[in-house]
């Protein structure tokens, strides 16, 4: 199947799985697990920072930081469809006791500095305590310039926030811009990235920062029950894609743009967003029926309702997109 619905559908290649196989372990709760040791320290050497944390999942990470910037009766800030304030079941909240204040975002994604600063509280018993802005890159795979990022950046500093970046597919970002790792993450106090989803790995998330915030993130990852033990066989997969899977992203971006040509030549197909590894497309004729069609013609790909959002990654080749759209066509052409 070409499966499209996402960048986290990657299996494993046999290189990675090669490096998984022949991994060192130990106790990573006891510290002494040498491949998640080695995985923190690439991370945080190649980004800048003090200090890494390796953590299953990048919501767990997010969590991790904003329990780490933030105590009981303080607040963050997110866009409103940020991913830490919309799409991780509330966590800040629910286990953190962490308001959370939704702002405006422009169309990159980008929360609107004077929303930022219009919603940030001043320091009086009747309020929360505002503390941290998070910033979200890419976000629908679009892709936000240091330059643009310094916008929000600067009113959360003028304002004495701490700053967090969900870099989930940061790397998407990194390349697409072609700048250094440790500029674009320069102004975050903390920065979540995913190794599952572009970079290909299985499982696993990395957050860095100073030796501080991530000593206590490491104490909140313990209570959230993220402390792995022989997690070297995950962190060994991490170490292998950080080594061979982040400048191929440059082709995930090309073959999403020659998925968007494709598709948007289909008369019933609309391009409405094209960014790194992302196309979103509205379809006349979205229905679970058209979804069933593709999926009979060896296309995953979740287009029972428009917009659709199609995601390329390592195991989309050329050839699986000419099939994707010669699919697209015919799965229309029966409506
Ligand atoms: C996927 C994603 C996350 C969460 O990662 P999981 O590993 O699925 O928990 C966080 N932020 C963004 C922007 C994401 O795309």
């Amino acid at each position: 199947m070409i499966d499209l619905r996402s960048d986290t559908v990657t299996r494993p290649s046999p290189g990675m799985r090669r490096a998984i196989a022949e991994a060192e372990v130990g106790d990573d709760v006891f510290g002494d697990d040498p491949t998640v040791n080695r995985l923190e320290a690439v991370v945080a050497e190649r980004l800048g920072k003090q200090a890494a944390l390796f953590v299953p999942s990048g919501t767990q990470s997010n969590l991790c930081a904003l329990m780490a910037h933030c105590g009981r009766g303080d607040e963050y800030i997110a866009g409103e469809s940020a991913h830490t304030y919309r799409y991780e079941a509330g966590g800040g909240a629910v286990l953190g006791s962490i308001q959370p204040q939704p702002v405006r975002m422009f169309d990159d994604g980008l929360p609107d500095p004077d929303h930022i600063a219009a919603v940030i509280k001043p320091d009086d018993s009747h309020f929360a305590r505002t503390k941290l802005l998070c910033l979200e890159n890419t976000k629908d795979g679009m892709v936000q310039s240091i330059e643009r990022m310094k916008l929000a950046v600067d009113v959360g500093h003028r304002h004495g926030l701490a700053l967090h970046l969900d870099g989930a597919r940061m790397w998407n970002a990194i390349v697409a811009l072609g700048v250094s790792a440790d500029d674009f993450v320069a102004p975050f106090d903390t920065v979540s990235m995913c190794l599952s989803k572009g970079l290909g790995t299985p499982v696993g998330s990395v957050l860095s920062g100073s030796s501080e915030l991530i000593a206590e993130a490491r104490r909140v990852r313990k209570m959230l029950g993220g402390g792995l033990r022989q997690a070297g066989m995950l962190a060994a997969a991490g170490l292998y894609a950080l080594d061979h899977n982040i400048d191929r992203l440059a082709d995930d971006h090309a073959r999403a743009e020659a998925l968007a040509a494709g598709l948007g030549a289909i008369p019933e197909i609309t391009v409405t967003s094209l960014a790194t590894n992302m196309v979103f497309i509205d379809i006349e004729g979205a229905s679970p029926e058209l979804q069933n069609r593709l999926e009979d013609l060896g296309v995953l790909a979740r287009v029972s309702s428009s917009p659709a959002r199609l995601a390329t990654h390592l195991d989309i080749s050329d050839d699986d997109v000419e099939a994707t759209i010669e699919a697209f066509g015919r799965a229309l052409s029966v409506s």
